[in-house]
């Protein structure tokens, strides 16, 4: 939650998430209605001219039969018959004109128009040639047959450029969709890429944030707790103490003649060592749960121990400076010892009569004092003060 309120993550991946968001719901948004738009101007309509085109075609066949057969073989033919079919024919071509207007398209479609005006007049005078004529006279089938000619030049005329034109119709807004297809899918990949990006922010962020965290935690070089994180629960334990009586002892351990170390060895063995050592204590703290080391200076460290029992708290103190010497690193220059070891000075809460972070400190610092001056590798608790 604290991390959500954090500036990059307030002021630059949150802003973004939501602008890349807003831009992909009104773009999904104005695809869909293109999308819509695109159904509208290719769904029923031209599939249905089409087919009305080819049916007055196929009429127009019919008529041309019948009056065929009439001038081939003298055939009485029924005139209500035909007339019928050329009604019939005229309500196909009104309803074509109706569906054509109703066709939505960016193509022109005044040509298909015109030719639906010349085919109705065609057909009118048709009709009325086969009204007001008798079809058996030869004479009349001239008049006849150049008006049945222009209906049927004309209405194939009709089918085909209809045809072309829904295909080129159809043909224009298949593309339009597949190019509308092809920008959401770059749209989402956009969406999808910039969710990675930020993800991938965000986790640096984490890492950086937990880095952060641990720097201001812990100690570089040895891992454990370092002196800022040791005031703070130290002050911690003081103000439990003050609040609760929950006693606790606050240890401060020095190597004994470290700098005789690094001198014969080297500073790089030095750090070596402060490791070893750092890496026991934290082996340490598993056994011992009421203990927390710190690495409080160069090679001091410091461990609040919540042992009630002051006996108890001396024998953890030996246990700790024991195991130290018992670590075996050798420090053949040391007037102790011929390994490595510290000396621990103690301070307990209890023995103080004014008890502050300071205090307790000082009265610590100055036990270890004191173990180094009784001759080093040894704890010394401090008495009570007054
Ligand atoms: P004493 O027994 O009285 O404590 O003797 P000492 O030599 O340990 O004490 P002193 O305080 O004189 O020297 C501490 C030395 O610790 C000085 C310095 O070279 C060494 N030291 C402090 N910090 C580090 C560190 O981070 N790495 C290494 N290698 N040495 C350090
Ligand atoms: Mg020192
Ligand atoms: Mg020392």
């Amino acid at each position: 939650m604290r991390l959500l309120k954090s500036y990059p993550i307030k002021f630059v991946i949150i802003p973004m998430v939501i602008m890349a968001l807003v831009l992909l719901t009104i773009g999904l948004w104005r695809f869909q209605q293109d999308i819509k738009d695109i159904h509208k101007r290719i769904g029923i309509t031209p599939h249905e001219i089409r087919y009305q085109l080819q049916q007055s075609s196929l009429q127009v066949a019919l008529i041309n039969q019948e009056i065929n057969l009439t001038k081939q073989y003298q055939v009485q033919n029924d005139k209500q018959d035909l007339l019928n079919r050329a009604k019939q024919l005229k309500s196909r071509i009104e309803n074509i004109r109706v569906i054509w207007r109703r066709l939505e398209s960016d193509l022109d479609k005044t040509d298909l128009q015109d030719e639906l005006n010349t085919f109705e007049n065609h057909l009118d005078t048709l009709m009325k040639l086969l009204t007001t004529h008798d079809l058996n006279s030869s004479e009349n089938f001239p008049k006849i047959f150049s008006e049945l000619q222009q209906v049927k030049i004309v209405s194939a005329a009709m089918y085909s450029h209809g045809s072309a034109f829904i295909r080129d119709h159809i043909d224009r807004y298949v593309k339009k969709l597949s190019k509308i297809t092809m920008a959401i899918n770059t749209l989402i990949l956009i969406f999808i890429l910039v969710l990675a990006a930020l993800s991938y922010a965000l986790v640096l962020i984490f890492k950086q944030k937990n880095e952060l965290n641990k720097l201001s935690v812990e100690d570089p070089l040895t891992g454990l707790y370092n002196r800022r994180q040791f005031n703070l629960h130290l002050a911690h334990d003081v103000s439990e103490y003050k609040a609760q009586q929950s006693p606790f002892s606050l240890m401060i351990f020095d190597i004994d003649y470290f700098k005789l170390f690094n001198d014969h060895l080297g500073h790089i063995a030095g750090d070596q060592a402060l490791q070893l050592i750092s890496e026991h204590l934290k082996a340490l703290k598993k056994t011992e749960t009421k203990i927390e080391f710190y690495r409080v200076g160069g090679e001091e460290f410091a461990c609040l121990c919540h042992e009630q029992d002051c006996t108890k708290t001396q024998g953890i103190a030996e246990k700790i400076r024991a195991s130290i010497e018992t670590l075996n690193i050798e420090h053949t220059i040391s007037k102790v010892s011929d390994n490595l070891t510290i000396s621990i000075g103690i301070a307990s809460a209890l023995s103080l009569e004014e008890l502050n972070p300071d205090s307790i400190y000082s009265v610590a610092d100055q036990a270890l004092y004191e173990a180094k001056k009784r001759g080093r590798n040894q704890v010394y608790s401090a008495q009570k003060t007054s």
